[in-house]
């Protein structure tokens, strides 16, 4: 992943927006204590243990942020020499829990960003 240290993982039925493959690996995100945690949609987020991305658990719960993941088809158009570009989702989180996850194309930003609340 793009950055260093500890981040969480969840794993849904995405599918790349390049190729359409079935996407295995899972997206990155870095909400909620950090413990490389697997969640799926549905799931509340732990909020119980430090460190926690951001320091405070946001009031309600609600959070928008961008996840990353790979593609793991090597034939993706996504992939460049031997590794995949990363790309980006982004992930709503309801009252602590993981309501929604959309792709987003066209964003180039790699940095697991907090959209809302805003810091
Ligand atoms: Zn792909």
């Amino acid at each position: 992943m793009a950055s260093p240290g500890r981040f969480n993982t969840i794993h849904c039925d995405l599918h790349c927006p390049l190729c359409n493959a079935k996407i295995l690996t899972g997206i990155g995100f870095r909400i909620g204590s950090l413990e490389n945690k697997q969640y799926k949609i549905g799931d509340k987020i732990n909020w119980s243990q430090q460190p926690t991305r951001p320091e405070k658990r946001p009031a309600n719960g609600n959070v928008i942020t961008l996840g990353h993941f790979n593609c793991d088809n090597p034939r993706c158009s996504s992939w460049q020499d031997c590794y995949p570009n990363i790309q980006n989702a982004k992930i709503t989180i309801k009252e602590d829990k993981i309501v929604d996850i959309a792709i987003c194309t066209g964003v180039d930003q790699e940095d697991f960003a907090i959209l809302e609340p805003q810091q």
